[in-house]
């Protein structure tokens, strides 16, 4: 097994073409990457022959494409880079210019106008500090994470009957009107009341500006929201997500304690080892991924990373298990594409987080002494406060 490279070796190079290089140097790529667009006469003759297979032998070319052994963790790379391109696509859109579908800049801070306030009183009162040192930041991404918890989100699972708030069940999906289309709702669930048999419609809704008026969802709408309200509030965010269980949540970086903090749709905050050791979930690959590069953040969310490792070896993620090295290049890969734009300063100040979020990956002692330490201040809020999140926990994940 190919050893994951370490950050320092890409530090070297301010660069892309320094990256790439440091990357064939270490093993990373073991080719030049598709990143590196082929110039002038060869890319011509590559879209010149592309072009005249697709006119001339539809058929034949259809067939190639079908017939290739599809590499296994295809769908695995589909996935990150559909997420690596959702969050650059947000993080433009912050930036605006916007289209109409979306939302700006200015209509979200609006909705987020009263948290620094409220980031300012917690920071104050020494009691609320989830951990120590704990920074305006920190304070920040507990105050909204709250907030949308109990006040601005209401989680659809199940979802309640629009007409007389019972019960509902599932009953299939049904096809988007064109508001919903509109709002990135590429398909709509049906769920029937059992008492009075009314349905009521749950898009799927993938545009923020659409989020933001129905303003419920699971994980998946919940990551996005608050993905960009952090943004928004000015702090640096990710997704992680997790392929065992198809669970995504965010990580803000703080700049107190230096490092990548998990932040959940259950507003809990620092507790990377919930879904580990709270929900029992037995995880091979958590992937964060964000608007300025991606990482394998497994280690952080495991407890026992060489059994996590023989899950990984053994895990079949489409055409078979995937391996470190395919990995390793994958996550490097994200991180040049988002990041070859950024003039030297920029690349800098991410490759100093990235050191600094590598240390603590690596101290590994020191990552549960923090945990345990969030744990035992958790309890310090009260024994009825702390059973029913435990309750809360023993109930199970947070679904899709
Ligand atoms: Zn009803």
């Amino acid at each position: 097994m190919a050893p994951i490279p370490q950050r320092t070796q890409q530090r070297a190079s301010p660069a892309v073409a320094g990256y790439v290089a440091s990357g064939l140097r270490s093993g990373v790529y073991t080719s030049i990457p598709h990143l590196v667009p082929p110039t002038g006469l060869a890319a011509a003759r590559v879209a010149e022959l592309t072009q005249e297979l697709v006119t001339t032998r539809p058929g034949e070319l259809a067939r190639w494409l079908s017939s290739r052994p599809r590499p296994a963790g295809a769908g695995f790379e589909r996935v990150l880079r559909d997420l690596s391109r959702h969050t650059r696509t947000l993080d433009a859109m912050l930036k605006g210019p916007t289209p109409e579908s979306s939302a700006t800049l200015a209509e979200v801070k609006a909705v987020l106008a009263h948290l620094p306030a409220a980031a300012r009183e917690l920071l104050a009162n020494e009691k609320e500090h989830t951990f120590k040192p704990f920074g305006y930041e920190d304070a920040l991404a507990l105050a909204a994470a709250r907030w949308f918890k109990h006040e601005y989100f209401r989680w659809v699972d199940p979802i309640k009957c629009a007409q007389c708030g019972g019960e509902t069940r599932g009953t299939g999906a049904g096809q988007p009107t064109a508001e919903e289309r509109a709002g990135g709702a590429g398909r709509v669930e049906l769920h029937t009341c059992v008492n009075c048999a009314a349905v009521r419609r749950f898009p799927r809704y993938n545009e923020v500006k659409a989020l933001m008026g129905s303003r419920e969802g699971r994980c998946g709408e919940f990551a996005q929201l608050f993905y960009v309200f952090f943004l928004a509030l000015g702090l640096e965010a990710r997704y992680v997500w997790n392929s065992s269980e198809d669970h995504v949540w965010t990580e803000y970086w703080s700049p107190e304690l230096g490092h990548w903090v998990h932040i959940d749709s259950e507003a809990e905050t620092s507790k990377p080892l919930l879904y580990d050791r709270g929900w029992g979930k037995k995880q091979a690959h958590c992937s964060a991924v964000g608007a300025s590069g991606a990482e394998d953040v497994t280690r952080a969310y495991v407890d026992g990373w060489d059994e996590c490792l023989a899950r990984r070896r053994a895990k079949d993620l489409g055409g078979g298990p995937i391996s470190e090295a395919y990995l390793a290049q994958l996550i490097t890969a994200l991180t040049v594409e988002c990041r070859a734009h950024l003039d030297d300063e920029e690349r800098a100040r991410l490759e100093s987080m990235d050191e600094a979020q590598q240390r603590w990956i690596d101290d590994e002692k020191g990552r549960w002494r923090e945990a345990e330490l969030v744990n035992l201040r958790g309890r310090e809020s009260g024994p009825e406060e702390w059973r029913a999140e435990r309750d809360e926990l023993g109930a199970g994940g947070a679904g899709e």
